[in-house]
């Protein structure tokens, strides 16, 4: 048998550590093929509204690219 620890690591102790393991990765960001706004993959454009080439959600405030 190897070492093994004396004592149970907490899961708010594990928790804490973890914390840090996903603050350093940023979402990854693509751009739309309709409006070549970024957004996130797998998700309908926020900006004009449009999936895999189609429209699916009406977008009622269109919003304008920051300047
Ligand atoms: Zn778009």
């Amino acid at each position: 048998m190897g070492a093994l620890p004396k004592r149970k690591y907490a899961k708010a102790r594990q928790g804490r550590r973890r914390g840090h393991l996903k603050v350093a990765s940023l979402p990854h960001i693509e751009l739309c093929s309709q409006c070549h706004s970024p957004k996130l993959p797998h998700r309908v454009c926020p900006t004009c509204g449009t999936y895999a080439g189609r429209e699916v959600i009406e977008i009622k405030t269109p919003r304008k690219k920051a300047s």
